[in-house]
């Protein structure tokens, strides 16, 4: 059963999950679908540690990353490596909503002036 899944409706080939990946999970394949798009596939699974990144990052909500098979197939060491990747996407996530909270800042500075 695949743990990732990308909904092929969704995905409009934009590469930011494999990008992020810091695991090398997916790769964007030569050829181009139907629609002309090229949709990642989850190629290295079992390096997956569900950190979340690629779900929050995609803009088409188009992948899914069952946790029910993460809880089964975890193991302590790979548990902790999850821990930290989920920590650094959480910080990621939010040094990129600071940056933008300091541009609006930097913004509204400069409006009032
Ligand atoms: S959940 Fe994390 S490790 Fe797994 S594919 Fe997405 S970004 Fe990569
Ligand atoms: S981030 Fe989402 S839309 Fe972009 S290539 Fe990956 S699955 Fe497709």
């Amino acid at each position: 059963m695949n743990m990732i899944t990308i909904n092929e409706n969704l995905c409009k080939g934009c590469n930011l999950c494999t990008e992020f990946c810091k695991r090398k999970v997916y790769e964007q394949p030569e050829k181009m679908d139907s629609k002309g798009v090229r949709v990642p596939v989850p190629v290295n699974e079992e390096e997956c540690t569900k950190c979340g990144l690629c779900t929050l990052m995609c803009p088409d909500q188009a992948i899914t990353v069952d946790e029910k098979i993460k809880a089964e197939d975890s193991t302590e060491s790979e548990d902790s490596t999850e821990a930290k990747d989920k920590t650094e996407a959480k910080d990621r996530v939010e040094s990129k909503d600071k940056t933008k909270a300091d541009e609006n800042l930097k913004m509204d500075e400069k409006d009032e002036s």
